[in-house]
Formats: structure tokens, sequence, C-alpha cells
């Protein structure tokens, strides 16, 4: 009979806190836009990130959309704009790839890696990311269990990768009022079972801004380090996720 193999973050002298992400001191939240549209669209996000003391900035360079004719995202030339945005205001850049052939290059320009949700079971990217040292953000698939999104870090630490920053993001159910369903059970049966840090993303998993509020204090409560927001200058004008992307002033307004 074969014997189960003991998960790493089952361990419990495993210690996952990646440096940069550090869940001891605060709250963290990382926003920005949907996609890294143009290099003006994200200074005037980072100027409001600097203006209240948030440290993390995303956008998508490479947006993995359902449909092939949507706005694929700005590529290499997205992730230049996020490098020059870190070094010019001080800020940890949030950024998804896709394929595993774009690892190397998410090396050199963002501070964390994110596997999107359609990306939580890309076994080939998961590894090659685990063979790296670099912080991932690993964002639960629509339709995974916790059992499935666990083991698909565990792809990532066993490769020697400890830095990993889980996410939920909701997943697929018959609820059709938001765009997802946010698993709160899933934030606190991850802090009961392993020493991996977990993040909520209230954007794609409500798609829509009127009740980011109350949930935002329900993710805390259950014990969540942190949140993730998409924020642009004008929404109708963004060329993905136009609907859940908050303005400026209402990212203001729920930061404070
Ligand atoms: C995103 O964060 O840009 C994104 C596409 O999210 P998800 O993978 O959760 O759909
Ligand atoms: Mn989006």
């Amino acid at each position: 009979m074969r014997k189960e193999k003991k998960l790493i973050f089952n361990n419990t002298r495993f210690k996952t806190i990646p440096e940069i992400f550090d869940i001891d001191d605060k709250f963290s939240i990382i926003a920005g836009p949907c996609a890294v549209e143009s290099l003006n669209q994200m200074e005037q996000v980072a100027k409001v990130l600097v203006g209240n003391k948030i440290r993390f900035i995303r956008g998508g360079a490479y947006k993995p959309r359902t449909s092939p004719y949507d706005f694929q995202g700005i590529g290499v030339e997205g992730l230049k704009i996020l490098d020059f945005i870190r070094k010019e205001y001080k800020l940890l850049t949030v950024s998804e790839i896709l394929d595993p052939r774009d690892v190397e290059i998410a090396l050199e320009y963002v501070d964390i890696i994110q596997v999107g949700s359609r990306n939580m079971m890309n076994y080939s990217l998961l590894k090659e990311i685990g063979l790296t040292n670099h912080p991932v953000l690993l964002k639960r698939g629509i339709m995974s269990t916790i059992s499935e999104f666990l083991l698909s870090a565990e792809y990532i630490v066993s490769g020697g990768n400890k830095n990993v920053i889980m996410c939920e993001r909701g997943i697929r159910t018959f609820e059709n009022r938001t765009r997802n369903t946010l698993d709160i059970s899933c934030i606190a049966i991850i802090k009961q079972e392993t020493s991996l840090p977990i993040i909520a993303d209230l954007s794609h998993s409500l798609g829509c801004r009127d009740v980011i509020k109350p949930v935002l204090n329900a993710v805390k409560a259950c014990g969540a380090d942190g949140v993730m927001l998409e924020v642009c200058p004008d929404r109708t004008q963004a060329l993905s996720d136009s609907k859940q992307q908050l303005n400026l002033n209402e990212f203001i307004e729920i930061v404070k």
C-alpha cells in the first residue's frame, strides 16, 4: 500500500512568511487596475496608494479573458510600466503571468507573481514558479475545492518556493447576484490548517462595488491577512472588468 505523503504546509515547523508580505504587522491591501493600460493610468493609481500608505499595486499585463476577441493586455510593455512604477513610487508590484515561459521575465519585472484562478491547475506553471524563490500570489480556481487549492500551493512549495500567498477569489455557484461566491470558510480553514498567508479578492469575487465594506469586515473577522481591490481612475474607460472597479475616490473612502 502506498503511504500517504505528508504535505509540507501541514508541518507545524513550516514557516512561510514572504518577507515582503508582513502578515504579523498589518492587514495588507493590494490594489490597482484590472489591466495595466498606460503609464498615466498607473501613476494616477500609484499616487493614491502612496498617499494612503498602501504598499502593493496590482495590474495585469497579460489578461486571461474568456473570449479570445477581448482585450488581452499589453504584455511586456505593461511589465515595464510596473517596473517603472515600483522604482518611482517605492511600491511592490503584483502581476499575473499565464505561461511558464514568462516566469523569467516576470522575475525581472514584478515583485509578486500572480497565478490567476484559471491557472491554479496549470501544473507546468506552478512547477516552474516552484523552482524560484519569488513571492507568488496563488488564486483559488473558480471550480476548485479547498483541498485542490492547497495541493496547488503544495506544487509550488514542494519545488522549494515557500513564498506563497493564497488568495480566495470566489467560486462558481448558482448565485448570480454576485459574480462569484466568496467562500469565507476557505479563509478560516487555511488559517487554521496551514501557516500560509491568505487574502481575499473582493473585486473578482463580488463583481460589484456596493457590498465591499461589510464583506471586507467579514474576511477580516475570518483572519484574512489582506484584500485585493481593483481600482482605476475612470472605470467607464477601462478595457476590462469595468463594472467592478472602484474609482479613486470610492477606493479612498473604503480604505479610510
Ligand atoms: C485578476 O486578478 O486580474 C484576475 C483575472 O483574477 P482571477 O484570476 O481571480 O479571475
Ligand atoms: Mn479584473
